[in-house]
């Protein structure tokens, strides 16, 4: 039998007027060129519509590469492909209605080394809801510490905020980002995934001078 690979898509939709974060302005989708217009302009039976987008980088599902945090690191045209594409990876399940802080001990059973580590709390059902935007699911600062020594590739949660958003710190994103471990925010259907036995990948576009961007997560089973 011929091996069956299966896709499955781990970003929210992003549309016009959507709240990601509060304080951040929702984008605003709207034609540059409209099919009407473009008939002006090409031969009979010919149209297309060219989009315009206005948006904060921290958009729907987002990752981070070091630049958002420190102005000199890497941004995402000095972070190579291999970075977003199909990283070996494992769920870690911790429900937010067990906690609320993910710490080390949590993440101590499994093996992580080299891997993409995606955070599987279950917050995604609150994605644009005024539930979604406080006391979210996150990380401790050992648990990121613990990441950082374990050598994994990247940390994924389906959360408001890999940080708490409690304080003004933001010790997670700190620790990942200072240490090259690029982190996706704002996951969903992590609940769909195998444990592991999966690749991952999160590609953003290839932007000077961005730190974080929206990007097509999925899973490759
Ligand atoms: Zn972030």
């Amino acid at each position: 039998m011929k091996n069956k690979q299966m896709l499955i898509d781990l970003s929210h939709t992003i549309e016009n007027g959507l709240i990601t974060y509060k304080g951040l302005p929702a984008p605003i989708i709207c034609d540059y060129l409209s099919r009407e217009e473009s008939k002006k302009l090409y031969g009979e039976g010919t149209e297309f519509h060219i989009g315009k987008i206005e948006m904060v980088a921290n958009t729907g599902t987002y990752i981070d590469c070091p630049f958002h945090r420190f102005s000199d690191g890497k941004d995402f045209s000095l972070v190579g492909l291999e970075s977003f594409t199909d990283l070996d990876a494992i769920v870690i399940s911790v429900p937010f209605t067990k906690t609320l802080e993910i710490t080390e001990e949590h993440i101590k059973p499994y093996e992580i080394k080299n891997r993409a580590v995606l955070f599987h709390t279950g917050w995604d059902k609150y994605w644009n809801t005024e539930k979604y935007y406080e006391n979210n699911p996150h990380l401790s600062q050992g648990a990121a510490e613990y990441l950082k020594k374990s050598q994994v590739k990247l940390a994924g949660i389906d959360s408001l905020n890999i940080d708490s958003t409690n304080s003004k710190d933001r010790p997670v994103h700190t620790v990942l980002l200072g240490a090259e471990i690029l982190i996706v925010e704002h996951l969903c259907n992590l609940n769909s995934l195998p444990k592991d036995g999966f690749k991952f990948s999160a590609l953003p576009p290839k932007i000077k001078g961005m730190g974080s961007f929206p990007v097509r997560a999925f899973a490759r089973i």
